[in-house]
């Protein structure tokens, strides 16, 4: 199986391609190379006959017809974005491009591609179009979202990613591409660019710098380690059926304050200091459009794909932490750029 991976130096995507060329998938890994892009990532792989990268991006057509061309793809995992929200608040711009532009020149290519396969190849193949729980909207106190959940999203991202998912739907249902929709809910684990909450509570709280917590704390999103959320990619792109959604998300619902205070235990555990890391967390004015709580219902890839999440949130941060305590040659380039422009006050939030 040949498999195009886009934003596969990101995150997500990059243990997208890890775990695809463990199983023996072959991968052509098509990527900007954004700031939060980073082949480091993919150390492990870069040498493996299974795996290819492209440098480029997803908005130029002519570069994506020539990607499906020479790689002739069964499939596309499609993951470049603009990932973070607190960015899209000060720079809604590079969301609008890659996220919707990029997205409708992938499927436009992608299209062009599939009408062009011969029978046999055609039917097969599949394109997965890889979204967040964050189109939903916010919840209350009660209730998850499902994936017939109306799409209300808050932020510029998750309006962006909103926009890319309906276009995703309409080129299924009106040139017949044979599309299938993720909707995921936050990621964590190794390989996670520092700005975001997890790996920066990790290393600012290891630095002895202020634990920046927005609002209240009390914000709730719903946690998967990303191995994961790679599993179900490759479930859902091979087995899922064409036009569905699938929500992915492991049951772990936590309020953002009580993971800043479980990594502080964990890190006070595993590098003690004279004063306990709780004491560094610093709640900053609230990030404007804040969504209360996210929670998903992954009932449907459940039970018909036979999908479960392998690691809960407790065992699944102490992996994080130390891989993040071990792995100190992967952050330090990355984290001397987060602060060069100390952004402190903007960054806290999944
Ligand atoms: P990320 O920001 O870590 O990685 C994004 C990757 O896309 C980077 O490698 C970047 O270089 C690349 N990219 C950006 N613009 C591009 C362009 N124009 N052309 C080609 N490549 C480009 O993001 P992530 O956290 O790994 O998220 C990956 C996908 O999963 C996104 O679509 C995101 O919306 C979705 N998602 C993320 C989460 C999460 O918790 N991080 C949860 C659910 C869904």
């Amino acid at each position: 199986m040949r498999i195009l991976v886009t934003g596969g130096a990101g995150f997500i995507g990059s243990a997208v391609c890890r775990y695809l060329v463990g199983e023996r998938v072959s991968v052509l890994n098509v990527d900007k190379l954004t700031y939060a892009g980073n082949q480091d990532s993919l150390r492990e792989i870069e040498k493996n006959a299974h795996y290819d990268f492209l440098k480029a991006d997803i908005c130029d057509r002519a570069a994506m017809d020539a990607a499906f061309a020479n790689f002739q793809p069964d499939g596309v995992m499609h993951l470049a974005a603009e990932s973070h929200v607190d960015r899209s608040i000060t720079g809604a711009g590079d969301f609008v491009n890659t996220n919707v532009v990029g997205s409708f020149t992938l499927l436009e290519a992608a299209r062009a591609y599939w009408s062009a396969l011969p029978p046999g190849k055609r039917e097969n193949f599949r394109y997965l179009h890889v979204s967040t729980d964050e189109v939903y909207g916010s919840l209350g106190a009660d209730g998850l979202f499902q994936e017939t959940t109306p799409y209300d999203p808050s932020s510029p991202y998750s309006a962006s990613k909103a926009a890319s998912d309906h276009l995703a739907t309409a080129w299924g249902r009106t040139y017949g591409l044979p599309v299938v929709i993720s909707n995921c809910s936050n990621n964590y684990g190794p390989y996670h660019f520092p700005e975001k909450l997890i790996p920066l509570i990790i290393l600012n709280a290891l630095h002895g710098k202020p634990l920046p917590v927005y609002g209240d704390g009390c914000n709730i999103r719903d946690w998967l380690y990303v191995e994961d959320h790679a599993r179900a990619l490759l479930t859902i792109l091979t087995r899922g059926r064409v036009g569905e959604k699938y929500n992915v998300g492991g049951r772990n619902e936590r309020r953002n304050i009580d993971i800043v205070r479980r990594i502080c235990a964990i890190l006070d555990r595993e590098a003690p200091t004279a004063n306990k890391r709780e004491k560094l967390i610093t709640f900053v004015a609230d990030r404007p459009g804040h969504d209360a709580r996210y929670a998903i219902d992954a009932t449907k890839l459940e039970t018909e794909l036979g999908w479960r999440a392998q690691e809960n949130f407790d065992t699944g941060i102490e992996k994080t932490v130390a891989w993040y305590l071990d792995n100190e040659w992967w952050w330090r380039p990355l984290r001397e750029k987060v602060y060069a422009g100390e952004r402190l006050g903007l960054v806290g939030a999944a």
